[in-house]
């Protein structure tokens, strides 16, 4: 963990330096234009007036990144899909993840919430409270044991400080994003070379911060292991790749297949969880030689499966045995919730109302751009 500081001093320093490279990019062209306004007399008239037209050219950068700092002022700090409860519906939840930090000597969670889709993940809010989410899927779906270890591997990343930093990278990077999306819809960009010295920061910047953030996961999966032991650590890894690989598993296609019949589902994670269920071993160990398989991208913010694995000391054949055999038993987190049938229907109709977006979306862009409904 005192490595960290290090590791993620790169990023930081990028960091550092993009503004006064922004501001480079944005008020340099302006001053050659003024320059050459100003010696106008002097120099052939020709030569100036094409000399200006290129300041002018390249001074449209400053105008997007002015625009963009506008909007990012105005982004929202919380997840759409993210939902808080009152802590009087979640009391056993708390108390675990208390009793997790403790026993690992980690910072506690000042809130908990659930979220819709993703798994699982820790942020830090504007008010500087530690939040910990925990995904309808992984609540509905495992057991109490497992919820621990997913706990104690996220409180870890609040622990060493990953939150922070991304609290504090957080506008950069969306600004980067909010610039890149500009540059790349407007043809005129791509004749501009300090958009492509841009894009070129925003690339390396991505790929440091790409690079802290599977370090980030390497460490915080040691806390996972130190609460519920590799082999536990590794079947919820295995498992949370395998239901997004295993296609009547996913958790979009129960949606869409409910809405496809037109039948409400008010508990669609307990329906993927016994579609789950059915699924034979032969096709658990063959999404898991399909995680396995996979590499991990130079943008990927988490190693790949198998990079994951090898450094808590399970080996690929290890992974596939433990694919063979994985338990779904025990005490369920769900339990850990006053009445998470209420919470489960909530849920499930926010994820059946993202997915009915989806499909609108869908048929208006068939519609027009096939001139066909879908
Ligand atoms: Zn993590």
């Amino acid at each position: 963990m005192a490595s960290r500081a290090t590791t993620r001093q790169p990023v930081l320093a990028l960091r550092a330096a993009y503004y006064p490279f922004l501001a480079a990019v944005c008020v340099l062209p302006l001053l050659a234009a003024l320059a050459l306004v100003l010696l106008a007399a002097h120099v052939p008239r020709a030569a100036s007036v094409i000399a200006f037209c290129l300041a002018i050219l390249l001074s449209a950068c400053a105008i997007h990144v002015l625009a963009a700092f506008r909007f990012y002022r105005r982004r929202p700090s919380q997840d759409a899909w993210e939902f808080e409860l009152p802590p009087a519906w979640h009391p056993a939840l708390t108390a675990l993840a208390h009793d997790v930090a403790n026993r690992h000597k980690l910072t506690p969670p000042d809130v908990i919430r659930v979220h819709v889709e993703d798994a699982a993940y820790v942020w830090q809010d504007d008010r500087g409270r530690r939040v910990l989410v925990l995904g309808a899927l992984t609540i509905a779906n495992f057991s109490q044991s497992a919820v621990a270890g997913i706990v104690a591997h996220e409180l870890a990343h609040l622990t060493a400080g990953d939150t922070e930093l991304t609290q504090t990278l957080r506008g950069t990077v969306l600004l980067m994003g909010l610039l890149d999306a500009v540059f790349a819809a407007e043809p005129l960009y791509m004749a501009n070379p300090l958009a492509w010295l841009l894009r070129g920061y925003h690339r390396l910047f991505a790929l440091v911060f790409a690079a802290n953030r599977r370090l980030q996961e390497f460490d915080a999966d040691r806390f996972e292991v130190q609460q519920v032991g590799a082999d536990a650590c590794a079947k919820t890894s295995i498992l949370l790749e395998a239901l997004e690989i295993l296609p009547w598993s996913r958790l979009h296609n129960v949606a869409e297949s409910c809405l496809a019949v037109n039948v409400p589902l008010p508990q669609i994670f307990s329906e993927q969880m016994a579609r789950a269920r059915r699924t034979t071993t032969w096709d658990w160990q063959d999404a898991c030689r399909k995680a396995l398989a996979r590499n991990t991208a130079a943008l990927d913010s988490h190693p790949c499966l198998r990079e994951r694995l090898a450094a808590i000391g399970v080996p690929p054949r290890r992974a596939i045995d433990l694919a063979g055999e994985l338990d779904l038993a025990g005490p369920p987190a769900r339990d850990l919730f006053v009445n998470w049938p209420v919470v489960e229907k909530f849920l499930s109709e926010k994820i059946v109302s993202i997915v009915r977006e989806d499909r609108r979306i869908r048929q208006e862009i068939a519609q027009i751009g096939l001139g066909r409904p879908w």
